[in-house]
């Protein structure tokens, strides 16, 4: 089933990237790169018996063996967010059902027509009726899910105010519950970094699909010489990315998800010192942002505090790298965060000192490998287990140690003791 689901995704992900591109906005080779991270976790899923192998220990006792099984957990809902349509739920539907339990999709309410895409696809692949199920919808659908007493686990994505009530709520009628929750990530530049490598990372990162990622780098945090150079590089760069229709192969940038939401980025754009001001050279129509550059951000300004998601890059100035590790733990989040240098011992150090779920060392946004799990620390996830990966499977199953004697008249007496080995 699973090898056929990843046949059908892989032959049709532009035509569901094309769903996301029309309904979304994001540019269609993001679409595609959307598309094809979620296919990664399907073919984890195709691995799915090697995945569910337990324990066996023969002989554990005289004519006893001792053995673990997972099982499924039963009714599994995904709430899931608008920034990755198919991904998201991608990383929530194929473990879930590989691992024998049925699933109740609650997409976003701003585009959930790849929701239907796949429903559509899952019963073609053969999936019987009941296994994938949508519910459309926004808070009431998710309190309906929340609240059914047949809805065993919760697996959320998106704010950290909804991820909080989502993980409460869930956990207090008795459910397993994974909450993901909103993001500011940082990518520390240290001063002997490559400012080239560096300015190319931190402008893919910053403004691909217009900053509305959860892994996008939204601070940048500039230690000692790197500030002027790095900003001029930057600078130098961002004239050249290309906004406009998603549709259109020139565009490298599409529009927010909604005028509003618009409006509230463009609203940050107030603090610091403007670099770059993205309200300038849009296009007219439609919701456009261009790309933006702050300097001067600090803790206590609302640019630096809050999660802004839109093409808004700030900046941030340290003299030390242990300023530049304070900046990152001190943060209410903990999803991605990141350090440019050629010095190895430093970015060692970084690995073990950040207090983030998904560390990059060079690399801008570190979503993990569909064999690694992915998930943040602090407000960015309320819950023990990350999505996808190993942990996921651990999340969508339920364990279970089973010893087992067969009859053996031999050794048959009653015996009142606690069980032990002998
Ligand atoms: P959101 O929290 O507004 O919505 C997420 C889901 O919750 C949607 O299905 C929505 O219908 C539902 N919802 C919204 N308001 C609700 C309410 N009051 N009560 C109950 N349910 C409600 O998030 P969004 O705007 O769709 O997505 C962007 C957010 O998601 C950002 O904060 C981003 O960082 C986060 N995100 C996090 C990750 C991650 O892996 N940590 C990944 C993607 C997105």
């Amino acid at each position: 089933m699973f090898f056929r689901i990843r046949e059908l995704v892989h032959e049709r992900r532009e035509e569901v990237a094309r769903i996301l591109t029309a309904e979304h906005g994001k540019v269609l080779s993001d679409a595609i790169g959307e598309v094809t991270r979620g296919l990664e976790v399907i073919e984890y899923c195709c691995g799915i018996p090697t995945l569910l192998k337990s324990e066996f220990s023969e002989q554990a006792s005289t004519g006893i063996d001792v053995y673990s099984i997972r099982q499924p957990v039963g009714v599994v809902a995904g709430i899931t967010p608008f920034n990755f349509p198919a991904m998201v739920p991608m990383w929530m539907w194929a473990p879930a059902i590989a691992c024998g339990n049925t699933f109740v999709l609650k997409p976003s309410e701003k585009d959930p027509s790849a929701s239907v895409w796949t429903a559509e696809l899952l019963k073609e692949a053969g999936l019987p009726d009941g296994v994938f199920n949508v519910v459309h919808g926004d808070k009431v659908a998710v309190d309906a899910v929340l609240e059914h007493p047949q809805v065993a686990a919760v697996s959320f994505v998106g704010s950290t105010p909804i991820a909080r009530y989502v993980y409460e709520k869930a956990t207090s009628k008795g459910k397993r519950c994974q909450a993901l929750g909103g993001a500011k990530n940082h990518m520390i530049v240290l001063p002997d970094a490559d400012i080239d490598m560096a300015a190319d990372a931190a402008v893919s990162a910053a403004y691909g699909s217009a900053g509305e990622r959860c892994m996008a780098v939204s601070m940048l945090v500039a230690v000692g010489s790197v500030a002027d150079p790095l900003i001029e590089a930057i600078k130098e760069r961002i004239p050249n990315v290309k906004v406009g229709d998603g549709m259109d192969p020139s565009s490298e940038m599409g529009p927010l998800i909604t005028r509003e939401h618009r409006d509230k980025v463009a609203s940050y754009l107030e603090e610091g010192t403007l670099v770059v001001d993205g309200r300038e050279n849009c296009p007219d129509e439609g919701f456009f942002l261009a790309p933006s550059l702050i300097d001067d951000l600090a803790p206590g300004m609302r640019a630096y505090d809050d999660e802004i998601f839109g093409p808004v890059l700030g900046v941030t100035r340290v003299a030390t790298y242990d300023e530049a590790v304070r900046l990152v733990n001190d943060s209410p989040y903990g999803n991605g965060a990141a350090i440019f240098t050629r010095d190895g011992g430093a970015a060692r150090q970084f690995q073990f000192d950040a207090q983030a779920g998904m560390v990059g060392v060079n690399v801008p946004i570190p979503v993990p490998v569909a064999y690694y799990s992915f998930g943040g620390w602090k407000g960015s996830l309320f819950g023990d287990r990350h999505v996808y990966g190993p942990e996921g499977i651990d999340f969508y199953t339920r364990g279970k140690v089973v010893t087992s004697r067969w009859p053996d008249p031999a050794t048959s007496k009653v015996d009142l003791g606690f069980p032990q080995t002998r």
